[in-house]
């Protein structure tokens, strides 16, 4: 492991408070450092409220700290490119939320930015640390389910009271369904598949959650490079809805349930000529472990689970996603975020 990680938190956020203080504060050798936050009292209380010890309300200050050694960006999702930019030129390892930026151009831009100024760039796509997926990912890589013919994602809910904010009602923010959860489904199935997605066929709808134009529901139909159909399913609106994977193939099926969570739950039950059979799952705080493989692509013993590249893959799938959706014919996505073949 590498030696002491001192972190500078970018934004007085909820994904902060809620899960990454912990998450980083549990890694054996990391610290939370300082938080930055565009308004000085919002800083100070976030501060107070979560025992921070400095507050900065200049980035450059935050950037310019010899305690720091890496950046969390936790602010709303147009200020990502600026800020990762910015930490890249003051040599801080980040990782950044998702979606990694609101343009492909942008996300490209960021990870080249990073690769050039030799810092790990990390995108915080937790559910690549799901027990269900890493189990999920492993049972189709053995070859078990045969052919993968189809596979589904749901990712539905109520999005909490105290998130509905910029989320559903800013379109600068980049607001959304398609940005908010789509992305993570289009990293799960790049992640379960190891496979590109290249076109989609989408909708999208505002069920009375979001303001004006903003979706709060998306569902579409994804190929993927090696001719797989998905389907994905991104609701805010749905209070008894579950998140759920499905993966068919010519010999088996999987079925995931509770999966696309942020608390380490869930189920995978494997259906084929043997009959039902529930997988032992390791559930481990996902959050944590985005911070571990940090650490080692920190210290140059590994990568994170989810690089900058990846980033720019999912955030791609998304804006394919609305480009659907507002044309009603297929869109391509954009094939500069694909791994060679
Ligand atoms: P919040 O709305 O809680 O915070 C976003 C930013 O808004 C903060 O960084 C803060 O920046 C500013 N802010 C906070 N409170 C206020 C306020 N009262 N008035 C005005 N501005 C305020 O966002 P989330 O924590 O929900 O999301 C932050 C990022 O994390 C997003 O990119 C989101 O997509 C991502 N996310 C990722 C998740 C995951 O599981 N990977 C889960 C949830 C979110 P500042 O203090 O600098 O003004």
């Amino acid at each position: 492991m590498p030696g002491r990680i001192g972190w500078g938190f970018i934004g007085a956020s909820t994904i902060s408070r809620e899960w990454m203080l912990e998450a980083v504060r549990r890694t054996p050798g990391n610290e939370v450092v300082a938080v930055f936050s565009r308004s000085r009292q919002r800083g100070e209380r976030f501060a107070a409220e979560t025992g921070i010890g400095k507050v900065y309300d200049r980035l450059a200050d935050l950037l310019a700290a010899p305690d720091i050694q890496a950046i969390y960006v936790a602010s709303t999702n147009e200020r990502h490119h600026s800020e990762v930019l910015a930490c890249a030129a003051a040599g801080k390892h980040v990782l950044c939320e998702k979606p990694l930026a609101l343009s492909v151009e942008d996300g490209l831009v960021m990870v080249a930015a990073c690769e050039r100024a030799k810092v790990v760039l990390a995108v915080n796509h937790h559910l690549r640390g799901a027990a269900p997926h890493r189990a999920m990912r492993e049972i189709i890589a053995s070859g078990r389910l045969g052919r993968i013919v189809v596979v589904r994602t749901a990712h539905g809910a109520l999005l909490p009271e105290h998130l509905q904010t910029w989320r559903i009602r800013d379109a600068a923010t980049g607001a959304g369904a398609a940005l908010d959860l789509t992305v993570h489904d289009a990293d799960i199935v790049r992640f379960l598949l190891d496979d590109e997605i290249v076109a989609v066929q989408a909708m999208t709808a505002n069920s009375g959650l979001a303001a004006g134009s903003i979706e709060d529901t998306a569902l579409a139909i994804l190929r993927t490079r090696g001719g797989v159909l998905v389907h994905v399913q991104d609701v805010f609106n749905t209070p008894f809805n579950r998140t759920a994977a499905e993966i068919h193939g010519t010999k088996g099926s999987l079925f995931a349930l509770d999966c696309m969570t942020q608390e380490p739950i869930g189920s995978v039950v494997l259906r084929n000529a043997g009959g039902e059979t529930p997988i032992e799952l390791e559930h481990e705080n996902r959050y944590a472990r985005v911070v571990r493989q940090f650490n080692e692509a920190i210290a140059g013993h590994g990568r994170p689970d989810c690089t900058g590249r990846d980033g720019v893959a999912s955030l791609a799938v998304a804006l394919a996603v609305l480009e659907s959706a507002r044309t009603g014919c297929e869109a391509k996505v954009d094939s500069r975020t694909f791994a060679p073949t």
